[in-house]
């Protein structure tokens, strides 16, 4: 790689339940190297296993609205009654660095990041069926009834705009959506405009 060869930005989206972070996780077990995790801020309360820092970054309200008036996110995004963000300085210094850069964000950060980063990849995760999605977000044991149903309120929208994306993956069987997303990125980094 040139010394002065930018990092791809690939952007990873799709309902909530359907795989992303697991996809993802499983992504990153075989990827060490020349990728990063862009880690948002968020004023959702942690959910017992995760670790502020490594899954998010958890602040209050008020402190994830000062970042805005600061004009620290690349994007951010309210979803489900809580708000997300993709911090802006981080992003452009590891790209800069050559260093290929992953968000994992829903659809209205990824228009908004389409929209900044024409070239940037984007990818959207489909669930074999709404069924199954609500039953994989019930399975995963994370939210209130509440929120599973803020959540599926989303999805109808979201995958209207499936087409809008460059890749559609498919997360029927696990294994065989880890593959095609180690994939479309083997071909988009080795892949030149
Ligand atoms: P997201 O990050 O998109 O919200 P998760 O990765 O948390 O979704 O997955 C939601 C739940 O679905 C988790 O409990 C996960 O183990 C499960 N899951 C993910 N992919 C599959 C799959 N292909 N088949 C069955 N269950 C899956
Ligand atoms: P969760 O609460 O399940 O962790 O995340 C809810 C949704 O917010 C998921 O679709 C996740 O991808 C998305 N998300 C996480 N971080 C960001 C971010 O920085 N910006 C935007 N727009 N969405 C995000």
């Amino acid at each position: 790689m040139s010394k002065n060869k930018k990092g791809k930005l690939f952007v990873v989206t799709g309902p909530s339940g359907v795989g992303k972070g697991t996809i993802l996780a499983d992504f990153f077990k075989n990827n060490k190297n020349g990728v990063f995790y862009s880690v948002s801020m968020t004023t959702r309360k942690p959910r017992p296993a995760e670790k502020n820092g490594v899954d998010y970054i958890f602040v209050s309200k008020d402190e994830f609205l000062k970042a805005v008036q600061n004009d620290e996110f690349l994007e951010w995004a309210e979803y489900s009654g809580n708000l997300y963000g993709t911090n802006k300085n981080t992003v452009f210094e590891k790209l800069n660095a050559g260093i290929n850069v992953i968000l994992e964000i829903e659809t209205q950060g990824a228009k908004k990041i389409m929209a900044k980063f024409p070239d940037c990849i984007t990818i959207f995760i489909v669930p074999p069926s709404i069924e199954e999605l609500e039953s994989r977000l019930r399975g995963r044991n994370t939210e209130s009834e509440e929120a599973v149903q803020k959540r599926m309120n989303a999805v109808r929208e979201e995958l209207k705009m499936l087409d809008k994306y460059q890749y559609n993956i498919l997360n029927d069987e696990l294994q065989s959506a880890c593959c095609k997303l180690q994939s479309v990125y083997e071909y988009e980094i080795n892949h030149e405009e």
